[in-house]
């Protein structure tokens, strides 16, 4: 078969304008090339192996106004919480006991006095209560370079924050335009991270008002440019109490914002082979397999919600996410799936990122 997406798929490397291609495709046996291929690499370079994080929404206290997260601080229909110690290592410990092997703190962004020294206390009794054995992924936003250092050294190890959307004018069209929301700045905190020692993970959100196959060819050649260790991206879906709604007839519909979702899914493993890659929870948003499918995709973690229920209500960053599943339940559905019956889900290990391994050594 001659054909332009199979001879992109051949090369050992992919330019924008190659990335720009296999992003628009038509046709399903277009689109099924780019997965064969994504299938292929993640056999080769990863396994068909699903590695686990415990996901603890520890607040929804926020000093950002993003203009599409459901709680901004602007947005005063929410009502803030934040877990106390005992709670936050009840679900460290039920991820210990269920063998998950890695948890990850999750929270709007602080960086107070207060917060940045609850954070550390929490990993290093999250470290002592497994003996040093759970993994300990972060995704509390920006901080300083020195509040970065210490969680490192105090056990966190991995680190997760999004640019969002690599392009500058993009990223200012979705957050407001002071020094709270500075894209310079967000860049520099990846920088830290990576100099403080940790796994970095970025991503981006996908069918976002004014995003163009262009803007999402840039954001993969930027995170292959940073080398990240990790990749968490997801679909963008609109929430009704945030200013970016107002966009809402501006974007792609659901089902196409999803298989764009998983197409750069798909070719993000195979221009960065053996990083790891998350199955976002929005992904279920718009499809009710939407994270078994992200898996099909290429993606490798899978981050189960272990937040106590009474709180999950209050962490809807966008509209009908789906809260309510309890972590076992999904567990059994992943186990049950036809579609995952050739794959194992990694019990007790950390599951880290290959790619920042081989960087290591
Ligand atoms: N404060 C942390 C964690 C934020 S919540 C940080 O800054 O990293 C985690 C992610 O949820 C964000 O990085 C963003 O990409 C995603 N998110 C927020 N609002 C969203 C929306 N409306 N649709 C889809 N994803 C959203």
């Amino acid at each position: 078969m001659s054909n332009k997406v199979l001879e992109i798929l051949k090369k050992e490397s992919f330019t924008r304008e190659e990335i720009i291609r296999l992003l628009s495709v038509q046709t399903e046996v277009e689109k099924n090339l780019i997965f064969e291929k994504a299938a292929e690499v993640r056999e080769k370079h990863i396994g068909k192996t699903i590695a686990l994080r415990g996901l603890i929404e520890y607040s929804n206290t926020c000093s950002k106004n993003c203009l599409y997260c459901g709680i901004r601080s602007g947005n005063p229909l929410v009502s803030r919480y934040c877990l106390n110690e005992e709670e936050v290592l009840s679900c460290s410990k039920y991820a210990y006991d269920q063998n998950y092997g890695s948890v990850v703190i999750q929270s709007g962004e602080r960086s107070d006095k207060h917060f940045v020294n609850s954070i550390d206390n929490l990993i290093r009794r999250i470290k002592k209560l497994s003996n040093g054995e759970l993994g300990i992924t972060l995704s509390c936003g920006e901080q300083t370079e020195e509040t970065y250092r210490r969680w490192f050294e105090s056990g966190a190890h991995r680190y997760l924050l999004r640019i969002e959307s690599s392009n500058e004018e993009l990223y200012y069209r979705i957050h407001p335009q002071d020094v709270n929301h500075d894209f310079n700045k967000r860049l520099l905190a990846l920088n830290h991270l990576k100099s403080a020692g940790y796994q970095v993970g970025s991503g981006v959100m996908v069918g976002l008002p004014f995003q163009t196959d262009e803007n999402l060819a840039d954001d993969l050649l930027f995170l292959q440019k940073i080398d990240v260790d990790m990749v968490g991206m997801g679909p963008y879906i609109e929430h009704p109490e945030t200013p970016l709604y107002n966009f809402r007839n501006e974007i792609p519909e659901p089902k196409t914002r999803f298989e764009k979702t998983l197409l750069m899914i798909a070719i993000i493993r195979i221009m960065m082979k053996n990083i790891n890659i998350a199955a976002s929870t929005a992904m279920d948003t718009l499809d009710k397999e939407g994270r078994i499918k992200a898996i099909i995709a290429g993606a490798n973690v899978l981050m189960p919600n272990i937040t106590p229920i009474k709180y999950r209500e209050n962490y809807l960053i966008y509209k009908d996410k789906p809260f309510i599943i309890e972590a076992d339940e999904l567990l059994v559905r992943f186990k049950s799936s036809p579609l995952l019956k050739d794959f194992e889900i990694i019990q007790g290990k950390w599951g880290d990122s290959p790619h920042f391994k081989n960087k290591s050594v």
